[in-house]
C-alpha cells in the first residue's frame, strides 16, 4: 500500500507542472467503507410500479396518437381511435358482425383443422393455444351473408390465429368459398390481413396460392365480382396470390401492405424507400389499390360498389341468354 508521504509527493509535482491548486491524486485512494453504496439502494418492488397501478384489460394506449383509450370505448367505435382514425386490429367474426346484415351469415366449413403434415417442431401446440384462445379453428371465417341487398361470398382472415398465415385449412376454406360463390352465382369478398404463408406446413402453404387464383379464375369466367379488402397487415403469400387478383381492391387507411418486408427490399436494393412505403397511401398512389375506405365506411362503401358490380353482371347474363 501507498504510504501517504508518497502520495503527497505526486500531487505536488503534478501542482507545478499544471498550476491548480485543486488537481487530484492520481492514485485513487481506497474506499474507507466498501460494499455499501449499492446495497443500500431502495429499489422499487414490481407491485409499486406505476404499470401496475392500471387495470390490465380496460386500457388501451393508441400507437399513432400515444392516448390511453378506454377498451369500450374503442369497441364501440370499431376499434378505431376516435381522436386520430389510427385502426387497431380486430377479430373476424367482429369484422363480420358489423359488415354483414344481422344474423344473416351462415358460416362454412367451421370445424376444418390444419394436420401437421411435417411435423414441425412445436406447431401443433400452437394450433391448439390459438384455437383454445381464439373463436375459430383456424385464421379464416367464411360463409354466406348479406351486405344491403347483395348476398355475398364473404371470408374474413383474423391476424391473431398464427399472424392470419395461410396454411392448407385457409387455402381450402377459401377454396370452398369461391366456389359455393361461383355454384350460386354470387360475389366474393375476402378481407385480408396475414403474415404471409404459414411456413410450418411448408410447400403445403404455397400450393394455396395456386388454388385460390384458380377457384377466383373460374368464378371470373362465370362473369361474377371479386372484391378484395386489404388490412393491416397483408404480406407475402397471400398479397402474391388472391388479395392482390380482385376486380376491386379496397383498403383500410394506414394500412401496410407488401410482399416482403421494408427492412428485406431496403438490404437487398441497397437503396432508400421512399417515406410511407408499403402503406395504403403510398399503393393508391401506385395504382396498385382502387380505394381507402375507413373502417366505419366499409359496409356502405361494398353495398354500393356491390350495386354497381353486380348490376353489370345481371346485364351480362341477360345479354348472354
Ligand atoms: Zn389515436
Amino acid at each position: 500500500m501507498t504510504k501517504p508521504t508518497d502520495r503527497n509527493a505526486t500531487t505536488s509535482f503534478i501542482k507545478k507542472t499544471l498550476g491548480t491548486d485543486s488537481i487530484e491524486p492520481t492514485l485513487t485512494p481506497l474506499p474507507t467503507h466498501s460494499n455499501t453504496t449499492f446495497e443500500k439502494k431502495p429499489r422499487l418492488s414490481p407491485s409499486k410500479s406505476r404499470k401496475r397501478e392500471i387495470p390490465e384489460g380496460l386500457w388501451n394506449k393508441c400507437p399513432q396518437c400515444e392516448t390511453l383509450l378506454y377498451d369500450k370505448e374503442i369497441d364501440l367505435n370499431l376499434k378505431v381511435c376516435h381522436l386520430c382514425q389510427h385502426h387497431f386490429a380486430i377479430g373476424a367474426r367482429e369484422r363480420i358482425n358489423f359488415l354483414v346484415e344481422t344474423c344473416s351469415f351462415t358460416e362454412m366449413d367451421a370445424n376444418l383443422v390444419s394436420l401437421d403434415p411435417l411435423n414441425f417442431p412445436a406447431y401443433a401446440d400452437k394450433l391448439a393455444r390459438d384455437q383454445k384462445s381464439g373463436t375459430s379453428k383456424d385464421a379464416v371465417v367464411t360463409g354466406i351473408g348479406k351486405i344491403g341487398l347483395h348476398k355475398v361470398a364473404l371470408g374474413v382472415m383474423d391476424f391473431s390465429f398464427l399472424g392470419g398465415s395461410m396454411g392448407s385449412v385457409v387455402g381450402e376454406k377459401l377454396t370452398r368459398l369461391i366456389e359455393a360463390g361461383t355454384e350460386k352465382k354470387l360475389p366474393v369478398i375476402i378481407v385480408s390481413t396475414s403474415g404471409g404463408a404459414r411456413m410450418y406446413e411448408g410447400m403445403f402453404s404455397l400450393m394455396q396460392m395456386a388454388k385460390t387464383c384458380g377457384a377466383l379464375a373460374y368464378h371470373a369466367k362465370n362473369r361474377l365480382p371479386f372484391i378484395s379488402v386489404l388490412t393491416d397487415p397483408t404480406f407475402a403469400g397471400v398479397m402474391a396470390s388472391f388479395a392482390t387478383v380482385g376486380d376491386l381492391i379496397l383498403a383500410e387507411p394506414a394500412a401496410r401492405i407488401g410482399f416482403a418486408g421494408a427492412r428485406v427490399i431496403k438490404d437487398t436494393t441497397q437503396s432508400e424507400l421512399p417515406p410511407g412505403f408499403q402503406t395504403s397511401e403510398f399503393l393508391l398512389e401506385h395504382g396498385l389499390i382502387d380505394a381507402i375506405v375507413a373502417r366505419k365506411d366499409m359496409k356502405s362503401a361494398l353495398e354500393f360498389y356491390l350495386d354497381f358490380l353486380m348490376t353489370g353482371h345481371q346485364k351480362a347474363s341477360s345479354h348472354s341468354k
